[in-house]
């Protein structure tokens, strides 16, 4: 162990006189090893900083420079708080990262020790300097007496690397830290001559930490100092614990999900607040996997999306749910494929056809792309309603390739997203006239049964195919009845691929 120099002896008296507590003058001569800070006394004692026999230093009073947070009383309170609200809540995660949020004064108040011991002990501009580097961070000296009080009121190991993804936020806030901050403020307008202005009334960041430190920059140390001279730091214990908040970071799970319904919006549709809908995919498959990890909330992220009277079927649409804030995490395989059971037998209108997968966000970039590169496949249900002379037949369509088309924003969705005109190819086409028990799904007659047809495509991404059937009042180019040479509608809608690998 080193024993101190004469001089760091000197600024390490001065501060306590000024009322800082050990681990702060400890900090402000720059001392780095642990024991000095988890033990100041014995420490101070033995490395010759303070007396033997000296009375130990008095905890009440709170410390000029860090306003009590490395002083005992206040990190017990602290550890304290965040012992119950851990236990309130039941967050699985066995690691932890913490956060802590501290008043800017608290550097205000380390800037005008600093001066206080230049004018004191007569520090040239580059001892000054040299003293203000040596300065340990508030924070860090926190967590490194505090972690290990919290990970053993908590049972939780700290995770640093990881890093942890549950996180433990705790804002500490000063009573009297706007006052000495407008402190500041007023001595800058001052100098500079500038008009008050109220920007924001009532708002509790006006003093931001960039705030500070650009203000900073623009006061010189003497006027820094002749200001705060006059300002007279409180001395009763006003630090308090505003906030403490525990959040775990999104857990995403992803398969891939049918759709038996022409009924159901795939979102849940409000209109003026009200629900339109009973139900939606977003809520079938959401709401069971949410409340199995205790979710704060979701989101809901699917590769492309089907209208409301559109069905999705055979292999699925990839999708994925992000879990905001859960408060477990372990998710087992078990788990997963109990979740699959639950929704497919709670619902008819929606089916999931895959395993369910935790993902990682390279998988969530993929379901984005996928939306863009993958090509589809559709079903079209359509009905022939008024075949010209010139109509040609149902299986020369069979031979088409790579139509090209382009279609303007179709007038149903006009008014959500005009877009210019786009191309898009159609891949390929089969046609055959309904068999009848095709027919006999859509309750036709015999009498029309010979203008129905089947019509499977595959298309590229983001293709509007009902209105490549029948052409969107000449917003589509060609269409299938320009094609044919026919009048051409839709009756019913499948999706019956996506090709992406997923999940
Ligand atoms: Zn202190």
């Amino acid at each position: 162990m080193n024993l101190c120099t004469e001089e760091e002896k000197r600024i390490f008296n001065f501060l306590q006189q000024q009322n800082c507590c050990l681990r702060c003058c400890f900090r402000f001569i720059g001392c780095r090893t642990i024991d000095c800070f988890q033990d100041p006394i014995k420490f101070a004692k033995s490395a010759g900083y303070i007396e033997v026999e000296h009375v130990p230093f008095n905890n009440e009073v709170p410390c000029t420079a860090c306003l009590g947070i490395l002083q005992n009383k206040i990190q017990e309170q602290v550890v304290e708080k965040i012992h119950v609200e851990v236990e309130k809540q039941s967050y699985d995660s066995e690691t932890f990262i913490c956060a802590l949020t501290i008043p800017i004064c608290i550097s205000l108040r380390e800037h005008f020790l600093h001066m206080q011991c230049a004018t004191q002990f007569n520090l040239s501009e580059d001892m000054l300097l040299c003293l203000k580097v040596k300065l340990q961070n508030v924070k860090d000296v926190w967590k490194w007496i505090t972690i290990p009080k919290i990970e053993n009121a908590i049972k939780k190991q700290v995770d640093l690397t990881t890093p942890s993804p549950f996180i433990i936020e705790i804002i500490l806030k000063y009573e009297y830290n706007e006052k000495e901050c407008e402190a500041l403020l007023n001595t800058y307008k001052k100098t500079n001559n500038i008009e008050y202005k109220q920007k924001r009334k009532c708002n509790d960041n006006r003093f931001s930490k960039t705030s500070i430190e650009i203000l900073m920059t623009k006061i010189t140390d003497e006027e820094f100092f002749k200001c705060f001279k006059t300002v007279i730091f409180e001395t009763t214990d006003k630090i308090y614990v505003e906030k403490i908040m525990c959040t775990h970071s999104s857990i995403f799970i992803g398969g891939r999900y049918n759709k038996l319904s022409r009924e159901l919006s795939q979102t849940p549709w409000f209109i003026n607040g009200e629900k339109k809908m009973q139900t939606s995919v977003q809520d079938i498959l959401c709401n069971p996997i949410a409340e199995v990890v205790k979710a704060q909330s979701i989101k809901f992220l699917s590769s492309g999306r089907e209208d409301v009277d559109v069905r999705n079927i055979y292999s699925g649409r990839p999708f994925a749910v992000e879990l905001i804030n859960p408060q477990k995490s372990k998710i087992t395989e078990k788990l997963l494929s109990d979740l699959v059971d639950e929704i497919n037998r709670s619902s008819r209108q929606v089916q999931i056809t895959s395993n369910l997968k935790v993902l990682s966000r390279i998988d969530l970039k993929k379901l984005k792309e996928g939306e863009n590169v993958k090509t589809k496949f559709y079903r079209a249900f359509c009905i022939c309603r008024d075949a010209t002379k010139d109509m040609i037949s149902l299986e020369e369509l069979n031979n088409l390739k790579r139509v090209k088309i382009t279609q303007k924003t179709p007038v149903r969705v006009l008014h959500r997203r005009p877009l210019s005109p786009r191309e898009r190819l159609i891949y390929e086409i089969r046609a055959r006239w309904a068999k009848p028990q095709e027919l006999k799904k859509f309750n036709i007659t015999n009498k029309d049964a010979s203008a129905f047809f089947v019509l499977d495509i595959k298309t590229q991404a983001g293709t509007y195919v009902k209105e490549f059937v029948h052409g969107d009042f000449g917003r589509t180019k060609p269409s299938l009845c320009d094609i044919l040479n026919a009048e051409v509608d839709i009756v019913a809608l499948d999706v019956t691929g996506i090709n992406l690998n997923w999940p």
